[in-house]
C-alpha cells in the first residue's frame, strides 16, 4: 500500500525500529481520547473500522502517514532546527 513513503535503503531500516517506537508511543497517548469522524486536516471522511482500530484517531490514513514522515524526517534532521515543523 502506498502511503507516501519512498524506500530509502539504509537510512529507512536504521530508523525503522525507532519510528516503530514513535508510532506506538504516539497511539498509547491518543488512547482514551475522542476520535474524529473526520480528519482534522483534509476533513474526509475518517472509515469507521480506522477509528475503532486507533482511539483517537484524528486524521485519515493519508495525512496520518503524512504527518508520522513528518515527524521521522524532524527528528532524523533536529540539527536544522525548527523550521521544518512549521512547514506542511
Ligand atoms: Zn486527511
Amino acid at each position: 500500500m502506498a502511503v507516501g513513503w519512498t524506500h530509502d535503503g539504509a537510512v529507512h531500516e536504521q530508523i525503522e525500529a525507532s519510528i516503530q517506537d514513535e508510532v506506538s508511543r504516539a497511539r498509547l497517548s491518543l488512547a482514551g481520547t475522542e476520535s474524529l469522524s473526520h480528519c482534522e486536516d483534509c476533513e474526509e471522511p475518517i472509515p469507521e473500522p480506522r477509528r475503532a482500530a486507533l482511539p483517537g484517531v484524528r486524521r485519515c490514513v493519508r495525512c496520518q502517514a503524512a504527518l508520522e514522515t513528518q515527524q521521522i524526517h524532524r527528528s532524523l534532521y533536529n540539527r536544522r532546527g525548527s523550521k521544518d515543523s512549521q512547514l506542511r
